[in-house]
């Protein structure tokens, strides 16, 4: 009885942003509301940018980072050591590693991390494509930089014992990282701390 008071339209987008990863039904409400209550112009000015986003944006070809071009500036500036890969979860751990300068290897976006509470198994991360390119290129170092959680161990782990007879030196992000961290929210100074300490695993 109650629902009946909600206009559909709403309650349509509510139900769809509370289906995204991290996004419970009152932080849905919340960011639903805060577009609502934007002034119209910038409202449909940020839906503008989103489709904008979805036209231009898609995974880099080689590494998974998200680009405009085919292949994003990592991948293709020639200056880059091409026999290191740091493993991430997202681009945006990506990005917050290339902020602190301290990082001249490639990067391997697998999209996500191992997670049997959301179903997340390997088959819906970018796991097979890494142990492609480490065994197609002249790759000698893998530097697992999935985040400091239960989850991002269980996923660092898992790819280390894929990785494990390969031939190369597998390392993990050192921890200046308190765990449970998130690699993106980390400080420039944390970061660069914990790509220095990165140890062999
Ligand atoms: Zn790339």
């Amino acid at each position: 009885m109650k629902e009946k008071i909600i206009p559909e339209t709403l309650k349509k987008v509510v139900e769809e942003i509370s289906n995204l990863p991290g996004y419970g039904e009152k932080s849905a409400q919340k960011l639903a509301v805060n577009i609502l209550n934007m002034p119209r112009g910038e409202a449909l000015k940020l839906i503008e940018n989103f489709t904008e986003m979805l036209e231009k944006i898609h995974p880099c070809r080689e590494c998974g980072i998200y680009a405009e071009e085919e292949l994003c500036p990592v991948c293709l500036d020639e200056d880059r050591d091409k026999t290191v890969i740091c493993v991430v979860e997202e681009s945006f751990d990506a990005f917050a590693i290339e902020r602190t300068g301290k990082y001249n290897g490639l990067y391997h976006v697998i999209g996500g991390r191992l997670s049997p509470l959301e179903e997340i198994t390997p088959e819906d991360l970018n796991i097979e494509s890494l142990i492609e390119r480490v065994e197609k290129n002249p790759v000698k170092e893998v530097i697992l930089a999935t985040n400091p959680t239960v989850e991002g161990e269980a996923t660092a782990s898992y790819i280390y014992n894929l990785l494990k007879n390969k031939n190369i030196i597998i390392s993990r992000i050192g921890y200046g990282l308190p765990f449970g961290a998130i690699l993106e929210n980390a400080d420039d100074f944390t970061l660069a701390k914990a790509l220095e300490h990165k140890t062999p695993i």
